[in-house]
């Protein structure tokens, strides 16, 4: 076992002093029970009677033992807090604070196949969007401005959805967001929250008010589907909803024909 996958199978994080002390206590009672067993068996005589030294038993290890649990465990949680950062750091991206594309598909992908292996199955949607003609902001305003658009974006996307939902920078100007557990007759709802709520921040790098807008495309499903099935599906959805003017919302629900909606 690695050594961060014990510091965690222990509990250890950043909250977890009280347990470095209990494990600490633990581990010493351990040894003073331990020394008391080995004391107390004669191996000359094969059988148990009461150590010649009793008083030892408990005063040595007390000495030893809270010195080395307490380092060895001090440790082993600092271990499991830089292993918790790392961890954000990778599956989080850094402008926007969302998760990045491989934190996303993963963690999409999880969810869905446990919910493969439920006999229930399950419903949800996933919508790819992109910030239309957002080359036009980086050229007016300069990139540093665009970035500052990202952010603001990736706000505004986050400040609709229910703490359970999923949002990813798939890249570039482009973000995706896993509603899981949703009816489709809802998803046309969230997405056009998504899609107005954008089209509201008030964005005005170098005080010249600038339009900002996404266009979305989804796909919702019902029992079972794969990441990449939805993602196909949505993506082709998205640039329908570029070429009929952007601004809007495209979705169609997996393995069935006509288009949920076509809103906007
Ligand atoms: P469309 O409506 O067709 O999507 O037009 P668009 O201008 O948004 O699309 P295009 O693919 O032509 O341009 C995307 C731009 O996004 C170009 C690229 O420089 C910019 N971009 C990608 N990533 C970043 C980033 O992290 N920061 C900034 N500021 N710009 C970025
Ligand atoms: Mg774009
Ligand atoms: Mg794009």
């Amino acid at each position: 076992m690695k050594a961060w996958s014990f510091s965690k199978s222990l509990g250890l994080s950043t909250q977890s002093w009280t347990r470095v002390i209990l494990l600490t206590i633990a581990g010493t009672l351990c040894c003073i029970a331990l020394a008391f067993v080995i004391d107390s068996y004669s191996f000359v005589e094969g059988r148990w009677r009461l150590g010649p030294s009793p008083k030892d038993d408990v005063i040595i290890p007390l000495l030893i033992a809270p010195p080395f649990f307490l380092y060895l465990l001090s440790k082993l949680r600092q271990l499991a807090i830089a292993h918790e950062q790392l961890m954000v750091i990778a599956s989080t991206d850094g402008l926007t604070s969302c998760f990045n594309r491989a934190a996303f598909t993963t963690l999409v992908d999880a969810y869905l196949d446990r919910v493969d292996r439920q006999e229930k199955g399950g419903e949800g949607a996933l919508l790819v969007m992109d910030v239309d003609h957002f080359k036009n902001v980086n050229d007016n305003f300069g990139h540093d401005m665009g970035d500052e658009a990202l952010k603001l974006i990736a706000q505004s996307i986050k400040s609709t959805l229910r703490e359970v939902d999923l949002v990813g920078r798939m890249g570039g100007e482009e973000f995706s967001v896993f509603l899981p557990g949703i009816a489709p007759d809802r998803v046309v709802m969230v997405a056009e929250r998504i899609r107005e709520t954008v089209k509201a921040v008030n964005f005005c790098p170098q005080g010249i008010p600038c339009n900002l807008s996404i266009s979305i495309g989804g796909a919702t499903y019902v029992r079972t589907a794969s990441f990449s099935e939805l993602y196909k599906l949505a993506d082709k959805l998205l640039y329908d909803a570029k070429r009929q003017g952007r601004d809007r919302v495209e979705l169609c629900q997996l393995g069935s024909g006509p288009p949920l909606a076509a809103a906007h």
